[in-house]
């Protein structure tokens, strides 16, 4: 696995390796401390590409919460491991003076996307996601770019992201990996501690329970309440939101007509865990 750091000698050892540009290139933006949930995306990035790039960057401009950014885990010898285990060709690994030379003036705004959700409560958040992966998509400029169901909004604002700026990038998104105890695979996991371990497959157990409640007929917003509560006599959990939304829109619904997800983001302590499930 080649290990590249700048535009310039990732962009000339893609046309090398590319040289007729027949090769199809997979992509896997990651922000590194890469658990079986990433190397699940490079798996499939795998099956359908003839280059796989992975990028670890942790991109400041995504992180509303300065000690959020200061905590995130750095793994990078055994990131680079993992990434070899699943036959990733190139490691794109920039620092910071490389994506953002300058602070950035371009501003993205998602509409009603980014008002629900991690946007409500992430203010920022997404226009940071838009930015980093505007720059990687053109950095890279790859066929395929995957994507983890986990992070459900964020794929949704990169499809429109696509959309808009017409990026000729087929994008993929990859169901959730999961824990065996249902908890989310997540870089954040690291963080927590054995007894918050203990008590965090809570979360997902909430989203099967409230799709249970949904199938039994009950409303949305009587499933949200009810889930609401539990959350709050929980003594290791603080529900930042617990929602029942529109697959393709995110605003919540009152009744359930063609599917919908389910999503949740909680604190345990000072780390804020998130998790969604379609129905
Ligand atoms: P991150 O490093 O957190 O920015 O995540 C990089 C990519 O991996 C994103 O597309 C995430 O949605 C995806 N991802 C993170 N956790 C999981 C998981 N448990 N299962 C599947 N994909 C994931």
């Amino acid at each position: 696995m080649k290990v590249i750091t700048t535009i310039q000698e990732l962009k000339t050892l893609l046309s090398s390796i590319n040289k007729t540009g027949e090769k199809k290139t997979g992509f896997v933006p990651t922000m590194g401390a890469l658990h079986e949930g990433h190397l699940t995306l490079l798996k499939e990035a795998k099956k359908e590409s003839d280059i796989v790039i992975c990028s670890i960057y942790v991109n400041p401009t995504q992180f509303n919460n300065s000690s959020d950014f200061d905590n995130y885990p750095i793994t990078l010898e055994e990131d680079k491991k993992g990434l070899i285990s699943v036959g990733c060709d190139v490691l794109f690994l920039p620092e910071t003076k490389e994506i953002f030379p300058d602070k950035p003036l371009i501003n993205f705004s998602f509409g009603k996307l980014e008002s629900v959700l991690e946007g409500k409560f992430r203010p920022d958040h997404f226009n940071g996601v838009a930015l980093v992966v505007s720059k990687l998509f053109n950095i890279v400029s790859p066929d395929f770019a995957y994507f983890g169901q986990k992070d459900y909004q964020q794929f949704a604002i990169i499809q429109q992201l696509v959309k808009d700026l017409s990026f000729q990038i087929q994008l993929r998104c990859v169901n959730t990996v999961r824990e065996e105890s249902g908890l989310a695979m997540s870089s954040r996991n690291m963080r927590l501690t054995a007894k918050q371990l203990e008590s965090s497959p809570f979360i997902y157990n909430m989203l099967l329970k409230a799709n249970e409640d949904l199938k039994n007929g009950e409303k949305p917003s009587l499933v949200k309440g009810g889930i609401s509560q539990l959350f709050d006599i929980h003594p290791d959990f603080e529900l930042e939101y617990f929602e029942i939304s529109h697959p393709s829109t995110l605003q919540p619904v009152e009744t359930i007509e063609n599917g919908a997800i389910i999503s949740v983001a909680a604190f345990m302590g000072e780390i804020r865990l998130i998790d969604n499930i379609l129905i």
